[in-house]
């Protein structure tokens, strides 16, 4: 299935200078939403493509209730469904601590964790020695927000797709191995 995260494409697209990177920026930076119509145009027209046939992960979408709308009404439309939505459970001052010791690799991608899951060399990237970088809004106040915005925007989800019965939880407190084990047990009950 392909990964599509909404936060990469708004990165891909700020990092490009398009107008919706323009757009994107100046809400990201301050750790709030992007408009939904924006956010909903965007990710639609990204599955369009064709490794998006065989199914989608998304990450980070949808993010409010006028979103997730937005998808049931897009996939509907296609013939297509959500198959179940994992929701991650971590306190917020978990995600404060590890969100203030991620570092990513600008080539590929790749998350590290300075507390958990630390490069072989500091600073640089294990498969291709690149320098890595963090996120201007892992900044502890502008996480602070996201998780204000979080709280507010995003968790009436919850409810929503657990009413919909496609809730499956798993415990994000836990290390990451065990995380992902618990994932793919879920997973593997698609
Ligand atoms: P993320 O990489 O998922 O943490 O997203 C980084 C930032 O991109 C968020 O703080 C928002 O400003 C924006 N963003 C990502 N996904 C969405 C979404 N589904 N709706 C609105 N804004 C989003």
């Amino acid at each position: 299935m392909a990964h599509v995260a909404s936060g990469d494409l708004f990165r891909e697209n700020v990092s490009k200078g398009t107008p919706l990177g323009k757009l994107a920026k100046s809400y990201m930076d301050k750790g709030e939403l992007v408009p939904d119509d924006v956010t909903v145009q965007m990710v639609m027209d990204r599955i369009t493509r064709p490794d998006c046939e065989r199914g989608v992960v998304f990450d980070g979408f949808p993010r409010t209730v006028a979103q997730a709308q937005a998808l049931d009404a897009a996939l509907a439309q296609a013939g297509k469904k959500i198959g179940m939505v994992v929701l991650v459970d971590v306190k917020d001052e978990t995600l404060v601590r590890r969100l203030s010791a991620r570092w990513i690799c600008p080539n590929d991608g790749v998350v590290y964790n300075t507390l958990t899951n630390p490069p072989r060399v500091p600073g640089r990237c294990d498969k291709d020695n690149g320098e890595l970088y963090q996120r201007e809004d892992d900044k502890p106040e502008t996480v602070r927000r996201r998780l204000q915005v979080y709280h507010t925007q995003t968790k009436p989800l919850i409810d929503y797709y657990r009413a919909a019965g496609l809730l499956r939880e798993v415990n994000g407190e836990q290390d990451i191995d065990q995380v992902q084990a618990d994932l793919v047990k879920q997973v593997e009950q698609l």
